[in-house]
C-alpha cells in the first residue's frame, strides 16, 4: 500500500506496534538482523509528529550513518506526506557538533571552531612532544594519538584520568602532554573529532542550566545500532535523556562489530541498569530474508558464547527460497570472473544491479571486483570508501611509479616530493618551482638544482630521493618492474610512514599496498600498467544510474540487497588474521558476527565464495577454506565450482602446483613459484583454435580469429581486435 497516510501503523506487526506505540520512558528494543528494528524507529519517529506528541525538532535521533540519517529522514517525509525540516537527525558526531557550534564558548572556543583532520592532529601532536622532549623514534606520536582517542571514547577529559588510567607512555607524560594537546586545540579555536562528543558531554556534565534546557528542548530520543556505542555515546544519551527518560534504543548484540572503535556491547546491559523499568521489546519475524538465509545465519552465530540469545524466524510468505550457494574456486582471479559472471547473468535476466552487493572483509579486496566490472562494462559504486585506485595511499603509491616511468611527470613528483615528510618547507617548495620556471625544466631536476642550498635534513632526504629514482630505474630492466616498485615503496620511506601510523584506518592502508603490488604483477610492463590504471579512473560515469554496490562488510551495517556476494572466505583473510592476533576468541566472535551482518544483508540470495590459491605479494600461496564455512547448517547450502574444476586446472599446471584440490583438505599446502613471479597462465595443453571463446585479463571476452604459434588473434567483444600471447588467453 502507500506509504503515506494513516496506514502506517497498520504495516507493522503486533511487536513492532506496540514499540511504536509506547512513547513514554524508557524502551529497548533488542531484536535480530531484518526484524524491521530501523522501520520501528523511523515508524515511531513519524507517529510522535502525527500524534501531535512533539514538534519535528523535539525528536533526536541518531543513526549509524550519515546515508542512514538521509534514508530516515525520508522515510518519515513519506511517512507525513511532506517534507521533515528542521529534524535533529543525524550521526553521533553530526549532531553534536551542531550542539556544540551553540555552546563553544563554554569549554573555551568560539562557535566558528574548525575540525580538524587526522593529518593536522598529527602534526600538533608531534610538535608538543618534540617541544617535550620526548624522543619520538621510541615513542612515535601514533601511538600517543591512540591513547588520546582511546581516552575519548570513554569519555574521559585529561582531569578525569587517574593515575591508574595512565599508562607509561612516553615516560609517563602520556597524560601531561594529553592536557598540553586540549589547550593547544582550544588556543586555535579547533577541536578534534573525539572532542565533539567529549565536550558535550562535560558541558552537560558542568553546566546543568544547558543541560536543562536540551531536556525541554529535545523530548524523544531515538537510537538505531545501539549495539555498536561507545562509553562516551552513552555518557550523553543518558543525560539527555535523564529527566523525561523518554529514549528508545534498537540493536542487535549478534551485530555489534566496532568494538576496534571503541564500541561497549555492555551498553546495553548499563541501560537496563540506568533506566530501570525499561520495556524491553522483542521482535523475532524476520521480514529480510528467506529462510535458508536466515538458517546460514542463525545456524553461524550460535557459535559465538556469552550472546543475549534471540529467536529469529522468517516472516515473509515467500521465504521459501533458494539455498545459500557456497562456491569453491582455484584462486582469486576465477573468483572475480564468477561473480562478474553471475552478476552479468542476473542483469541479463532481468534484474537491477543496484539490488546485488559484494561485500568484502577488507578494502583491498574491492580491486580485483572492480576491475571486473570494469571489463565487463557493469557501473559500481563503492560505499562508505574510495574507488580502490582513488585512495589516497595508492594515488601516492601511483604517483611514485609515475615519476619512475616518467620523470617529468611534474604533478606526480609535487605529490611524493614531500610524502613521508622530508623536511621541506613552503619556502623549498617555491623556490624548487621558481627554479623550474625560469629554466624550464621538471620539477625533479630543479630539485637537484635546489639541493646544496638546502638545510641538513632536507638535504639528506632529498638527496636521498633523487639517488634512489636512479637507482630504481636502473633496477627496473634488471629486477623487474614488481620487484622494484616494492623496493621502491620500501626504500623512499613510504611504506614505512604507514607502518609507524598506529591509526585504525593504517593496517588496512598497508593492505591496499600490497594489492596494489599485487595489481602490477598482473602487467608486462610499468608503463602498461600505468595506462591500465589512467584508463581505469577514466572510466567514473556519473552518479547516477543503475550501479552495483560493493563495500566491506562493516559499511553494509543496515543496508539489504537482493542479492549479496560474500568472497574470500578463507582463514587468515575471514576470519582476518590480525583481528585474531589481537583480540584472541573475542576477535574471532567479532568476525563471526561480521559474517552474521554479511549473510543477513540478503534478502533472496546469498553466494558465499573462498579462493584456494590467492597471490600474497607477488607468491601464490595456498589459502584453508574459513572456518566459517564449516559452520553453516548443511541443509541450507549447496556446494557449487570447486573440485572438478580445481583438478581440470591443476593438470593444465606446472609441476610445483601439486597437491589435491578442493576445500576437504583444511591444511595449508604453500605453493612457491618463486619471489614477485609475475604470474602467466601456463600455456594451452591443447592449442587455441579458430572460433573458440577466450577470456583476457585486460581486454575481457572475445573470440579466436586466427593462431600463430603462440601469438593467437582474438575479436574482443568489449575492444577492438588484437593480438596476444596465448597464455594470457583462457579458454571458456
Ligand atoms: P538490521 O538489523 O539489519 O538493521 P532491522 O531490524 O533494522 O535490520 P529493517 O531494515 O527495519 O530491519 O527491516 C528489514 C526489512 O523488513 C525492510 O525491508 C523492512 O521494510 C521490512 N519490514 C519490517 N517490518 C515489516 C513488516 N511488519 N511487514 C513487512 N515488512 C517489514
Ligand atoms: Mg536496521
Amino acid at each position: 500500500g502507500s506509504p503515506s497516510g494513516d496506514d502506517y501503523l497498520a504495516r507493522l506487526n503486533p511487536e513492532q506496534r506496540e514499540a511504536v506505540e509506547t512513547l513514554d520512558g524508557p524502551v529497548l528494543i533488542l531484536a535480530g538482523a531484518g526484524t524491521g528494528k530501523t522501520r520501528v524507529l523511523t515508524t515511531r519517529f513519524a507517529h510522535l509528529l502525527k500524534s501531535g506528541r512533539a514538534w519535528p525538532g523535539q525528536v533526536l535521533a541518531v543513526t549509524f550513518t550519515n546515508k542512514a540519517a538521509r534514508e530516515m529522514r525520508e522515510r518519515v517525509s513519506a511517512i507525513l506526506g511532506q517534507p521533515a525540516e528542521g529534524l535533529w537527525l543525524g550521526t553521533f558526531h553530526a549532531l553534536c557538533a551542531r550542539m556544540l557550534r551553540r555552546h563553544a564558548e563554554l569549554v573555551g572556543l568560539t562557535s566558528g571552531f574548525t575540525i580538524l583532520d587526522s593529518d593536522d592532529q598529527m602534526r600538533l601532536l608531534k610538535q608538543l612532544m618534540e617541544a617535550g622532549g620526548i624522543d619520538l623514534k621510541r615513542w612515535p606520536a601514533q601511538g600517543l594519538m591512540g591513547q588520546i582517542q582511546r581516552w575519548k571514547d570513554r569519555g574521559l577529559a585529561p582531569g578525569r584520568i587517574t593515575p591508574v588510567e595512565d599508562t607509561d607512555y612516553a615516560g609517563g607524560k602520556a597524560r601531561a602532554l594529553y592536557a598540553a594537546y586540549q589547550a593547544r586545540l582550544r588556543d586555535l579555536n579547533c577541536c578534534d573529532f573525539g572532542d565533539l562528543m567529549l565536550h558535550m558531554t562535560e558541558i552537560f556534565r558542568t553546566h546543568p542550566e544547558v543541560l536543562a534546557d536540551w531536556h525541554r528542548r529535545l523530548r524523544y530520543i531515538l537510537v538505531d545500532e545501539y549495539q555498536d556505542t561507545n562509553l562516551v555515546q552513552y555518557y550523553w544519551l543518558r543525560l539527555l535523556a535523564q529527566t523525561h527518560r523518554n529514549i528508545c534504543c534498537v540493536g542487535d548484540d549478534d551485530q555489534s562489530i566496532y568494538s576496534w572503535r571503541g564500541a561497549e556491547i555492555e551498553n546495553i546491559l548499563r541501560f537496563e541498569k540506568d533506566f530501570p523499568n525499561a520495556k524491553v521489546v522483542r521482535l523475532e519475524s524476520n521480514y529480510r530474508s528467506t529462510k535458508p538465509i536466515l538458517a546460514a545465519a542463525s545456524h553461524l552465530i550460535a557459535h559465538n558464547s556469552g550472546r543475549l540469545g534471540k529467536t529469529l524466524r522468517a516472516g515473509r510468505n515467500d521465504a521459501d527460497g533458494e539455498k545459500v550457494r557456497v562456491v569453491s574456486l582455484w584462486d582469486s582471479d576465477e573468483e572475480a570472473r564468477m561473480v562478474g559472471e553471475r552478476i552479468e547473468a542476473f542483469r541479463r535476466s532481468g534484474h537491477k544491479l543496484a539490488e546485488i552487493a559484494i561485500l568484502v572483509r577488507a578494502g583491498f579486496q574491492t580491486r580485483a571486483f572492480e576491475e571486473r566490472m570494469i571489463t565487463l562494462g557493469l557501473p559500481y559504486r563503492v560505499v562508505g570508501g574510495l574507488k580502490f585506485y582513488e585512495r589516497a595511499e595508492i594515488r601516492d603509491a601511483l604517483a611514485y611509479l609515475r615519476v619512475l616511468a616518467q620523470p617529468a611527470d611534474d604533478l606526480a613528483f609535487e605529490r611524493i616530493v614531500n610524502t613521508p615528510k622530508r623536511g621541506l618547507g613552503d619556502t623549498a617548495m617555491r623556490r624548487m618551482h621558481e627554479i623550474a620556471r625560469a629554466e624550464s625544466i621538471p620539477l625533479v631536476v630543479a630539485a637537484g638544482r635546489l639541493l646544496p642550498t638546502l638545510t641538513a635534513r632536507p638535504r639528506g632526504a632529498l638527496g636521498e630521493l633523487l639517488q634512489g629514482f636512479a637507482r630504481w630505474r636502473e633496477g627496473l630492466a634488471r629486477e623487474g618492474h614488481v620487484v622494484m616498485a616494492a623496493t621502491l615503496l620500501d626504500e623512499s620511506g613510504y611504506t614505512e610512514m604507514w607502518k609507524q601510523d598506529k591509526s585504525p584506518e593504517a593496517p588496512g592502508r598497508l593492505e591496499n599496498l600490497k594489492e596494489f603490488i599485487r595489481a602490477l604483477g598482473e602487467f608486462e610492463s610499468l608503463t602498461g600498467f600505468l595506462e591500465h590504471v589512467a584508463l581505469v579512473m577514466e572510466n567514473d560515469e556519473s552518479a547516477e544510474g543503475d550501479r552495483l554496490s560493493l563495500m566491506t562488510l562493516h559499511a553494509a551495517k543496515g543496508l539489504e540487497f537482493d542479492t549479496v556476494f560474500l568472497p574470500g572466505w578463507e582463514e587468515g583473510l575471514f576470519p582476518h588474521a590480525r583481528a585474531m592476533e589481537e583480540g584472541g576468541e573475542k576477535g574471532l566472535e567479532e568476525e563471526r558476527r561480521l559474517a552474521y551482518v554479511g549473510i543477513t544483508r540478503a534478502r533472496k540470495l546469498a553466494i558465499i565464495s573462498c579462493a584456494a590459491n590467492r597471490r600474497i605479494y607477488g607468491n601464490w600461496s595456498a589459502s584453508v577454506p574459513s572456518r566459517f564455512l564449516e559452520e553453516l547448517p548443511a541443509a541450507h547450502i549447496q556446494r557449487e565450482g570447486s573440485a572438478s574444476m580445481a583438478r581440470q586446472r591443476m593438470a593444465e599446471m606446472p609441476s610445483v602446483f601439486t597437491g589435491t584440490g578442493g576445500l576437504q583438505s583444511r591444511k595449508p599446502r604453500v605453493i612457491e613459484a618463486g619471489a614477485w613471479e609475475v604470474q602467466a597462465r601456463p600455456a594451452h595443453a591443447q592449442p587455441l583454435k579458430v572460433g573458440e571463446r577466450v577470456f583476457h585479463k585486460k581486454f575481457g571476452y572475445g573470440r579466436v580469429t586466427a593462431v600463430e604459434d603462440n601469438r593467437v588473434e582474438v575479436d574482443f567483444e568489449k575492444s577492438d581486435p588484437k593480438r596476444v600471447l596465448d597464455s594470457f588467453l583462457e579458454r571458456v
